[in-house]
This record gives structure tokens, C-alpha cells and sequence, in this order.
């Protein structure tokens, strides 16, 4: 073990932590282990509150919810609150409505009203108390000990192995406190100098181990020889730490994290053994990429505002669309068992670790807009209408007003082309839906596309009086379309098509450009929804109103 077999270990705690009277057996007593079916895994979610609610965290989340569920387990929430200078105020309730609007509910853990569970405190500064235990226990054992190291003197010895080209760190002779006597230690601390408290590794370089991460697969390994910090100089612990004391306590079985904590691995098992306990089975996630020209590049906070959650909401994702998505990112059967499941719900779908891929999966913002188009295909008018509504509530509240003010309407145009079997795929989120419908109340109506400088005004007004002059609002499609034909017929256009592509010369045009002088009026545009049932939703009064203002103003 250590070189400085002299110094009695126990004193040295009792000097480092006089006021720890608790001790592991209390604790063990305290967080018993949970009384679960066997196979049940229990995992949490363990974000930083940072403010920056991101899909990493709704990717986990998404992964630790669904083998919990599945499993009969525990899913909780725990703020890995370390970093201070980190933790934005509000970012603990931002996580939790960020993610329970995707439907991840937590069976304990931190809430916006505290928390919940009888495995906490579950937010990691309150834990203050319970990390002082087992580093007391790690000094006793000659585990740890306490480092004066200063600043300059760290950076001198990152200074001399730059120079000797050999890795940076605290380590072997580089770790100038590992073994200095009790009367140096006591000196410091009379004098009230500040110490963090390191752990004493005993691992080496030329060590290397394989082991099995539930997505990884076997990896090679190599161990630490690092003597990394434990606690900092406030008592408050590293994260290394933190989480293998959490974890263990709160009888943790699986731990879903990026693979960005996968060079901090060897520690954290060496962690785990150092304290006498069973480590849990880790499950590495690969980071979100996406193309750059030829290559992929990891998402970032600062080029790609699709990575925040908020990016959704604001944009008006059905949540069901983006955990569709997510589901199709994290498993690579979810498609085809959509395909022969497309009603299902997703919960029914049997999500496997297995399916993960190793290196991480591509985020594909086209085919997120696919999904949610073809997820609000499915949806009714009314689904629509609220989930809009809802939306706009919040990011454009003169729209909410009007939807509100024209529910009919507005569901009447939602309603063209639904429920159908080949149902029209025009939204694809909230925002698009102004855009859409919008020409139905005159807060939006103007004319988008006019006629073009070629078509013949006189004959437009004519084929619009005509059109008014026999316009019945209670007319089937048929009669009301069998009237655009005699219209068409009168002003020299071709009334069916298929007489006009028999002979196009002979005619000025034909029935669809009549039908388009019409649209355009009703409309302002060239492309809309049904005629005929955008005529019937925004009410005859309309229709007649706009007709005969655009015959005014082609006079
Ligand atoms: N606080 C860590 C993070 O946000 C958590 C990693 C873990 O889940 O253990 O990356």
C-alpha cells in the first residue's frame, strides 16, 4: 500500500474530519438495498444544472426511462450540483419541465418542490455530509490523504513533465503530498492552509484490463495511476467521487452517461473496489452527430440550436414526433417494428441496450421533419387545433387570439384533407400551421400570389362576377364545380381537361385556370387546400367579400 507505512491513518482522519462521527454501516443501514424483483434496473438521470437542457439528456433519459419501465425498476433524478459556478438559477425546474413534457417522469428524486424518495437528499451539495463518511474511511485506510499543493506548484510540475515529455498529472513522484509525514500535514493545517483530499492510486499504466460496457462492448482498458482529486477545498467532491458514492447508495444498477466519461472510467471503478464495492453495469452512450459537407461532426452547443430542447417546443414539435425520433436514434428495429406497428404506442415497443450503436448515431434534422409530418397526418382537427393553440399560447399570442376568436373555422380548414386514408401532410410543426390556414381570417389574408402580368384582367372579372352571380353556398362539390365549367365554357376556356389536351389551341385556357382566378381571389394564393372546402369554412360572407373586392381592384 503506501510508502509511509509510519503514519498512523486513523489519526490523520480523525485530524482531516473531526466533526464525522457517522460512519459507513450507518449509512449502508440508512440506503438499504432496494427491495426489487431481480432484474430490475434501477437508473437515474443525473444532469448538471447548467440552464442548457440538451437532447443528450433526453437521449438518456429516454434510454434509463424505457429500461426501467420495462423492468419493473426505479427511475430517479439526481442534480449533480458540484460545479457552482456552473448552476444557473431555475435550470433544476427547466430539466424537470423539459423532460416530463416528453413524458420522462421520475419515481424519486429532485422536483420542483424538493424532493422525493427515500434514498436523498438527491441533490449532490446537500450530500455534503454523507461524501465526508467515505472520505474519512478512504483516509483510515490509508486511501486518500490531504494535498497543500498550491497553484504555481502544480503548474511548476505540469512545467517539468511538459518539459520531460511525460504525461500530465499528479501522479507517482509528481504527486508531492502522497506520503509526507503527519507533522508536515499537521503544520498546514494549523496554519489553516487549504487542502483538497486526493485518493492514493496504486494502478499503473503498463496495466490494461478488458471490460464490458452494456453498449461498448468488451473495451480495452487502462488503469489510473492518477491521484485525482476527491474532494475539493470546500469539502465539496469532484464529480468522480460524488458519483460512486451516489450510486452505490442509491443502489444504482445501471448508469447511462455519454462517452465522454469514458476516459474517467479506470478511476471510477478503481473507485468502486477502493471502497469495497460492486460497481454497476455502465452503459456508454456515443455522442449526436451530424453531416458537415462530406463529414460528421459531434452536435454542438454553439453552431447547433437544434441541440437545445427548447429548440422543439419553440418550433412546435409534436413531442410524439421527437420521441418517435429519438426511439428510431437509440434503436436500430424501432422503424421496422413501426412499420408493421404503426398504431402502437411506443412503450409496446421492446427497447434493447443491444440496439445501440457503439460510435453514436447521426442526427438527421430531415428526418425528425419527416416524422413529424407523417405524426401529424395521423392527427385529428381538434388534436391540432389544441396542440396549436397550446403553442401559440406561448410563442405567438396574436395567432392564439385569433384561433380562439375563429375555433370554427380554424377546425373547418384543419379538417380538409384529414381522416382520410392518404391524409394531406402540409404541417409538420406547430409554427408551419399560421402559414397554412392563416389566409382564412383576414388578420392574415392579402394577396400572396397575384395573377399573372400576362392573364387578361377584363376576362378574370368576368369569369369572378359570373362565378358570384351563381355561387350558392348550399351547393354540393359537384354542383358548385359543374357551375366552373359553365364559367369556363362561357369565357372560351375548355371545360374539361381532357377536351383542352385534345386541342389546346382552340382554347383560351381552361377550367383549372378558371378555378385558379377563384383561388386566387378566396385564397390570395395559387396553391391551397380544396377549394371547394375552403370555401364552405371560411362562410360565404367571406367568399362574396373577397371576390368583389379583388373585382374592384382589377378595375
Ligand atoms: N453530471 C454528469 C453529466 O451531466 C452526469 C454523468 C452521469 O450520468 O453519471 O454529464
Amino acid at each position: 500500500m503506501s510508502n509511509n507505512a509510519n503514519i498512523d491513518y486513523t489519526y490523520l482522519a480523525n485530524l482531516l474530519f473531526p466533526d464525522v462521527t457517522e460512519t459507513e454501516a450507518d449509512l449502508e443501514e440508512r440506503y438499504p438495498p432496494r427491495n426489487l424483483p431481480v432484474g430490475a434496473v434501477v437508473s437515474r438521470l443525473a444532469p448538471s444544472p447548467t440552464g442548457f437542457v440538451h437532447l443528450g439528456n433526453l437521449v438518456q433519459g429516454m434510454t434509463s426511462e424505457r429500461l426501467c419501465r420495462q423492468s419493473g425498476g426505479v427511475l430517479f433524478l439526481r442534480i449533480e450540483d458540484t460545479d457552482a459556478k456552473r448552476e444557473v438559477k431555475g435550470a433544476v425546474d427547466a430539466l424537470i419541465k423539459g423532460l416530463s413534457y416528453y413524458g420522462i417522469s421520475f419515481d424519486e428524486g429532485a422536483t420542483a418542490n424538493g424532493d422525493v424518495g427515500n434514498y436523498g437528499p438527491y441533490r449532490q451539495r446537500q450530500r455534503k455530509d454523507i461524501y465526508a463518511v467515505f472520505a474519512k474511511k478512504l483516509v483510515c485506510e490509508g486511501k486518500a490523504y490531504p494535498c497543500f499543493a498550491t497553484e504555481e506548484e502544480l503548474e511548476a510540475i505540469r512545467a517539468e513533465q511538459t518539459k520531460a515529455k511525460v504525461n500530465l498529472g499528479y501522479y507517482g513522484p509528481y504527486a508531492k503530498w502522497r506520503d509526507r509525514s503527519i507533522d508536515e500535514i499537521k503544520e498546514k493545517l494549523d496554519a489553516g492552509v487549504p487542502w483538497v483530499l486526493r485518493f492514493r492510486s496504486e494502478g499503473s499504466i503498463q496495466n490494461k484490463f478488458k471490460f464490458n460496457d452494456l453498449i461498448k462492448g468488451t473495451i480495452d482498458v487502462t488503469e489510473n495511476d492518477i491521484d485525482h482529486i476527491l474532494l475539493k477545498s470546500d469539502g465539496i467532491p469532484t464529480y468522480h467521487f460524488a458519483h460512486v458514492v451516489d450510486d452505490h447508495l442509491m443502489r444504482t444498477t445501471h448508469v447511462v452517461r455519454g462517452d465522454e466519461w469514458l476516459p474517467s472510467l479506470p478511476f471510477h471503478l478503481q473507485l468502486f473496489a477502493a471502497l469495497g464495492w460492486k460497481p454497476p453495469k455502465y452503459l456508454h452512450i456515443g455522442p449526436l452527430m451530424k453531416m458537415e459537407g462530406e463529414s460528421k461532426r459531434k452536435l454542438s452547443k454553439r453552431k447547433d440550436p437544434e441541440l437545445a430542447i427548447s429548440y422543439y417546443a419553440r418550433e412546435g414539435f409534436t413531442k410524439e414526433a421527437v420521441r418517435e425520433y429519438i426511439m428510431t436514434i437509440l434503436n436500430s428495429n424501432y422503424e421496422d417494428w413501426r412499420r408493421a406497428n404503426p398504431a402502437a404506442d411506443y412503450t409496446e415497443f421492446k427497447f434493447s441496450y443491444k440496439k445501440m450503436n457503439p460510435a453514436g448515431s447521426l442526427f438527421d434534422a430531415a428526418k425528425l421533419r419527416d416524422i413529424s409530418k407523417n405524426v401529424v397526418a395521423t392527427l385529428s382537427a381538434r388534436q391540432v387545433y389544441d396542440e396549436t393553440l397550446a403553442w401559440a399560447d406561448e410563442y405567438d399570442p396574436d395567432f392564439a387570439r385569433v384561433l380562439r376568436q375563429n375555433e370554427k373555422t380554424a377546425l373547418d380548414m384543419l379538417s380538409i384533407g384529414r381522416g382520410v386514408p392518404k391524409p394531406r401532410k402540409d404541417i409538420t410543426v406547430w409554427s408551419d400551421v399560421k402559414g397554412y390556414i392563416g389566409f382564412a381570417f383576414d388578420e392574415y389574408f392579402k394577396i400572396e400570389d397575384p395573377y399573372p402580368e400576362e392573364t387578361d384582367k377584363d376576362i378574370i372579372k368576368k369569369a369572378l362576377t359570373s362565378f358570384l352571380d351563381t355561387y350558392d353556398y348550399s351547393d354540393t362539390q359537384e354542383v358548385w364545380f359543374s357551375k366552373i365549367k359553365d364559367i369556363a365554357a362561357a369565357i372560351g376556356y375548355a371545360p374539361d381537361m381532357k377536351l383542352y389536351k385534345q386541342n389546346p389551341s382552340a382554347y383560351a385556357g381552361n377550367v383549372a385556370d378558371v378555378a385558379s382566378m377563384i383561388r386566387i381571389a378566396v385564397t390570395g394564393r395559387q396553391n391551397s387546400p380544396d377549394l371547394y372546402a375552403v370555401m364552405r369554412a371560411i362562410g360565404e360572407e367571406n367568399v362574396r367579400r373577397r371576390i368583389n373586392k379583388m373585382i374592384k381592384c382589377l378595375s
